[in-house]
């Protein structure tokens, strides 16, 4: 029988990792000043039982929950405003972020806009607009992932879509790392294969891209190379059977770590696959992963070196660039990610307009080789 660990963590911010502790909800809700709580997740989420179970935790200890459950995957403006109008309606005073990276993201801007007198697009990830914040208008959020993949629960951004010019936008504030996460494993069960795959990919893609970034930053590396082996060792195993608790368990700690390692920087993975889920609505961390291969041989000739040594690591045989490249694609494979674009439902007829926002993808400039607008065509060319 397989086990899974149980811990508590205070790094990024506290955590309570192990499989049943989400009976914790509401104490973890008080240790955050939340009493009157609003769930944020979507409609697939709420109507699992593992949702209402939750709210009845908070409910049982005598907090006041309410609920919106009206994200879309990949969250538009118009979802934060509908999530905004639930939260000063209900006089909520905090926020649970209850679902996979999309409820995570909107319930954590929610938070954030709840005491904000300026709009929501002044905020963008731009310079040092987060500080036109006011830091005292952030409610406080608690984050419970039940997928294993952005690690949103320990980031400080929300990517939600400006549905006017079509793009992935991030809005950033440090006051946005929810206070507490719970980690429950088991709260990852339930979910397909292919989300699986997909969410288990954007976390390889978080701790691949982070590692390749090429700014001095020894500790996020460290993060990323020991969570792309959980992600090798694990992934398979969940896919395969999705109640292997270990597996999952350590899915959700790779997800984590990737988002904790990003802060380091990302890269064209990313700056290709934000155009292309902002106009085709794919699944992020599918798209990240379809692209992939594409971006790992674009830049190898600067990152050979350290993939060589992250292969090593991994117990690859050639510990080789080659040797990487041929394990991404069998891993790949071996979860079911489409072969390309087209597989995963993409045309070919935006790619110089996609070429053009992966350019400017804030993501971009942490790519080890500029990307230029001929540079990602080539690249969405060659993922196609
Ligand atoms: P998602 O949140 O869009 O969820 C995908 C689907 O999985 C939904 O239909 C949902 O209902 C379902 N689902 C979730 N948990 C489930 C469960 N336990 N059982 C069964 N079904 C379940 O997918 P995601 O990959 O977790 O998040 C993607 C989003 O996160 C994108 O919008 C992306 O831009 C964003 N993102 C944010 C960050 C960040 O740092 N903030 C990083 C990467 C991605």
């Amino acid at each position: 029988m397989s086990t899974s660990p149980t811990a508590n963590w205070s790094y990024p911010t506290a955590i309570r990792f192990g499989a049943g502790r989400i009976k914790e909800l509401a104490q973890a809700c008080r240790s955050a000043g939340i009493g009157r709580p609003l769930f944020v997740t979507d409609a697939g989420v709420a109507a699992l039982p593992m949702t209402a179970a939750a709210m009845e935790v908070c409910r049982a200890d005598g907090l006041d929950c309410g609920l919106f459950a009206d994200v879309r995957p990949n969250p538009v403006a118009a979802d934060i405003e509908a999530g905004l109008k639930v939260y000063r309606d209900g006089g909520h005073d905090g926020v649970v972020a209850f679902g996979g990276g999309s409820d995570l993201d909107a319930g954590k801007v929610i938070a954030f806009m709840s005491g904000q007198t300026r709009p929501m697009w002044d905020f963008e990830d731009i310079g040092d607009w987060w500080t036109r914040a006011d830091p005292d208008g952030i409610a406080p959020i608690v984050a419970v992932p039940t997928t294993a993949g952005t690690g949103s629960e320990v980031g400080r951004a929300g990517v939600v879509i400006n549905e006017e010019t079509h793009t992935k936008k991030i809005i950033f504030h440090p006051k946005m790392l929810p206070a507490v996460v719970i980690c429950d494993p088991e709260l990852t069960v339930g979910l397909p294969p292919k989300i699986t795959a997909g969410t288990g990919m954007d976390a390889f893609a978080h701790c691949l891209e982070a590692y390749c970034a090429p700014t001095y930053h020894p500790m996020s590396e460290g993060i990323a190379v020991e969570g792309m082996r959980l992600v090798k060792e694990y992934l398979p195993r969940a896919c395969r059977d999705g109640t292997d608790i270990e597996a999952r368990a350590h899915m959700m700690s790779a997800a984590a770590m990737g988002a904790v390692a990003f802060q380091k920087g990302l890269g064209g993975i990313h700056a290709i696959s934000h155009p292309i889920g902002a106009l085709y609505d794919t699944h992020h961390g599918m798209t990240n992963a379809v692209v992939m291969p594409a971006v790992l041989r674009f830049n190898a000739a600067v990152i050979e070196t350290k993939i060589s040594r992250l292969a090593g690591w991994l117990g690859l045989a050639p510990a080789t660039f080659d040797g990487f490249l041929q394990f991404v694609v069998d891993l790949r494979h071996k979860v079911g990610v489409p072969g390309g674009l087209r597989e995963l439902g993409v045309d070919d007829v935006r790619f110089d307009e996609m070429a053009e926002m992966a350019a400017v993808d804030p993501t971009a400039g942490g790519n080890p080789i500029p990307i230029t607008p001929q540079v990602a065509r080539q690249l969405l060319d060659a993922a196609y």
